[in-house]
């Protein structure tokens, strides 16, 4: 099974947008694996995690066909995971036949499969909002159906099952819960955690019922700053140990960072051999895992 990498970087992206910093400049000089895109990663053949603005962009480069996902997991509503714009694009009108008339108008005119997508109440109702309320679409006619989840409530999505957990990262709120996922797919189980601070005691309590063949921990402030609401290198170094500890990594298993912001992240080149000493496996956009 191919997981892959899409996107990488916390919201400003890496260089940073509008930032000269000494790791942006070094980033936008070297390029490669230095630069990165809001976070994402794909399950081969058809599950999303996350749609960033980058998303479509990043998959195209990286050579993956967005057009057979059949489930988009979303952690939460933050621009840089759900950006509600291709939604509307997803729309084919009933009345058209295919192949189209010249004269028709359009953004989809080949039928797809259906897109679950799970997320927390807004992200469902800011889909409902802009497709059901704003466009006046059906879900069908977008060929989507949308999954209200809820933390700790597993649920099963196709051959796959979930596990949303409740991440540190927003006012609790149960609206607005931001979500990590614990997905078990074909005898495998994986932890995409982000973006989170420290586990919450129910969170780690739920994580360590399972053992992983693949962590994607957040990175978001490297050497900066210590906050509740993400991951530094200092927390990281402190869940490797933890989960090797608890005994929670199977063999041949990977422990991979994601979603690092660029100023108090170092560059890849810089930092990626002293992090792997460490156990650590810094992800960079298009790094691909068969697991
Ligand atoms: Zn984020
Ligand atoms: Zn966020
Ligand atoms: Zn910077």
């Amino acid at each position: 099974m191919k997981f892959q990498f899409l996107g990488t970087a916390a919201g400003e992206q890496y260089p940073g947008m509008w930032c000269r910093c000494d790791n942006c400049t070094r980033a936008r000089k070297i390029g490669g694996r230095n630069i990165r895109k809001n976070s994402c990663a794909f399950i081969s053949p058809n599950i999303l995690l996350d749609m960033p603005p980058e998303a479509f962009m990043q998959a195209e480069r990286f050579g993956v066909d967005l057009t057979g996902l059949e489930y988009l997991l979303v952690t939460h509503s933050h621009d840089d995971h759900f950006n509600l714009f291709p939604f509307g694009w997803r729309y084919l009108d009933s009345r058209i036949s295919l192949p189209p008339p010249a004269n028709a108008i359009g953004a989809r005119f080949t039928p797809l499969k259906t897109l679950h997508v799970a997320g927390n109440h807004l992200v469902c109702r800011l889909l409902d909002d802009l497709l059901i309320k704003k466009a006046k679409f059906s879900y069908e006619e977008c060929a989507m159906e949308v999954h209200l989840v809820e933390p700790f409530k597993k649920c099963v999505l196709g051959g796959m099952e979930i596990l949303p957990l409740r991440a540190n990262h927003l006012e609790n709120n149960a609206e607005k819960d931001a979500l990590n996922y614990v997905v078990f797919l074909n005898g495998r189980t994986i932890l995409y955690a982000l973006d989170t601070g420290w586990f919450l005691p129910e969170t780690y309590e739920a994580i360590k019922q399972f053992r992983y063949d693949l962590v994607v921990l957040e990175g978001t402030f490297g050497y900066g700053a210590e906050s509740e609401t993400h991951f530094n290198c200092r927390k990281l170094e402190k869940a490797v140990q933890l989960f090797k500890d608890d005994g929670l990594m199977k063999e041949n298993s990977n422990f991979c960072v994601s979603h690092v912001c660029p100023h108090f992240f170092p560059i890849h080149d810089d930092i990626a051999p002293a992090l792997a000493q460490k156990g650590i496996v810094l992800a960079c956009d298009g790094m691909s895992l068969e697991i």
